[in-house]
């Protein structure tokens, strides 16, 4: 079990007021707070670990050296991945995925050839593969869903073609809260011969992952949805995968030997890190990794499962409530409208009672479209959070929905 206000007193944001009302923080689908273990990570290291890293003889900038390497060793054994070199520091899910959209297709593909994605992807998994089809001609599948939210795996099979050379699709929708069953989805692109990227950045914060067992050739998240710092990410990556892709970026860092008639690329993970690397994000990012892993990943997904099923509960208590999202496996997302009531109107309002929700499209318009909706509230959850700001929550939206006389 979660000591949940010990957990809280971690997190000192969690205790301010907005408006004069206590915070109540559900926007946790955009970013997670920051627990001071974090914080004071990054403060340590630029008072007393900072020095450039790699190329340094002198003392603090191997103590750096050695404090980067050492957080790529706890992401590779936070994913179990078989080796440090298959974990690319970047700046986060979007980089991540632009890095194999463009090097992938670069090494592996050419006019004509296609990638699957999903009907529920994050624009971060659609627009990097529309810059490739554009400069080379390449072409997009869609996995659609059912009423549900749930991907249609049939209709999965049947886009496979002999021009199939990707699929790329999220673990968990940030809209929906669909767990997708990438295991499955995996196996069946195996089947094919085709490589699958898996978009983790709304799975790693809420649920045990584990590549060897799931299997893609890439996985990838970002660090401040898992209660790290912001601007840093990782791509994991097969190494037989890492190997065959040419480098994303060039500077220092990435290279062997340069010279004007022919330069050597640096060995994985060098080779997709040019320039001077966020050596403090990485040893905050592994600090909370270490947060996660302490309360237990399995602790964390029973527990927000928990909030996830007490808030819809909630919310189908309020008149006209239109729930978005109700995948049998679902993460704690709770995607929403009530009646005809403004998405845009309800976060206001909720704001004004210290509620932070997101409204909008979530960077999914696609998925907006296949809904038919411009947009809906979006209640995302963390393991901080608690019943009774579900309670204030529920009652706030039963409030707005009073104020439009619905
Ligand atoms: N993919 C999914 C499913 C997301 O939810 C997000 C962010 O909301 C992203 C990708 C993009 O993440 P970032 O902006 O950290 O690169």
């Amino acid at each position: 079990m979660l000591d949940i206000q010990s957990i809280r007193e971690d997190f000192p944001i969690l205790s301010h007021k907005v408006y004069n009302k206590p915070l109540i923080y559900f926007d946790n689908g955009a970013t997670t707070q920051k627990p001071r273990a974090v914080v004071e990570k990054i403060e340590n290291g630029y008072y007393n670990v900072n020095a450039n890293i790699h190329r340094g003889v002198h003392f603090l900038s191997q103590e750096a050296t050695e404090a980067h390497e050492e957080a790529r060793k706890t992401v590779q054994r936070f994913l179990n991945a078989r080796s440090a070199q298959e974990i690319i520091f970047t700046r986060g899910t979007t980089e991540s995925i632009n890095l194999v959209a463009s090097s992938f297709t670069d090494a592996c593909m050419s006019a004509g050839d296609e990638v699957i994605v999903s009907v529920m992807e994050h624009h971060s998994n659609i627009v990097p593969w529309q810059i490739q089809a554009a400069r080379k001609g390449i072409c997009l599948k869609v996995i659609p869903m059912n009423e549900r939210g749930e991907l249609q795996i049939d209709a999965y099979r049947q886009l496979f073609s002999e021009r199939t050379r990707l699929v790329a699709v999220a673990h968990v929708s940030n809209v929906l809260g669909t767990i997708n069953p990438v295991k499955e989805l995996v196996e069946i692109a195996h089947e094919q011969g085709v490589p699958v990227l898996i978009d983790g950045a709304q799975s790693v914060p809420h649920m045990k992952v584990d590549v060897q067992e799931l299997d893609p050739e890439f996985y990838v998240f970002s660090g401040h949805k898992v209660y790290g710092p912001t601007g840093i990410g990782v791509l994991y990556g097969k190494e037989e995968w890492l190997d065959r892709l040419p480098p994303y970026q060039g500077g220092g860092e990435m290279i062997a030997t340069v010279s004007f008639e022919k330069t050597t690329f640096n060995e994985l993970p060098f080779k997709f890190e040019a320039g001077t690397p966020d050596y403090i994000g990485s040893t905050a990012l592994a600090e909370a990794l270490r947060y996660v892993d302490r309360l237990g990943m399995e602790q964390i997904a029973a527990y927000e499962t928990e909030l996830l099923r007490y808030a819809t509960e909630g919310l189908r208590t309020i008149a006209g409530a239109r729930i978005f999202g109700e995948a049998a496996q679902k993460g704690a997302v709770l995607s929403f409208l009530i009646g005809d009531i403004h998405h845009y109107d309800m976060g206001m309002l909720l704001d004004r009672l210290g509620i932070a929700v997101r409204t909008g499209h979530h960077c999914a318009q696609p998925l907006m479209q296949a809904l038919g909706i411009e947009g809906t509230v979006r209640a995302s959850f963390s393991f901080y959070n608690t019943k009774e700001e579900i309670d204030t929550f529920i009652a706030a939206v039963d409030r707005v929905r009073k104020m439009f006389s619905l």
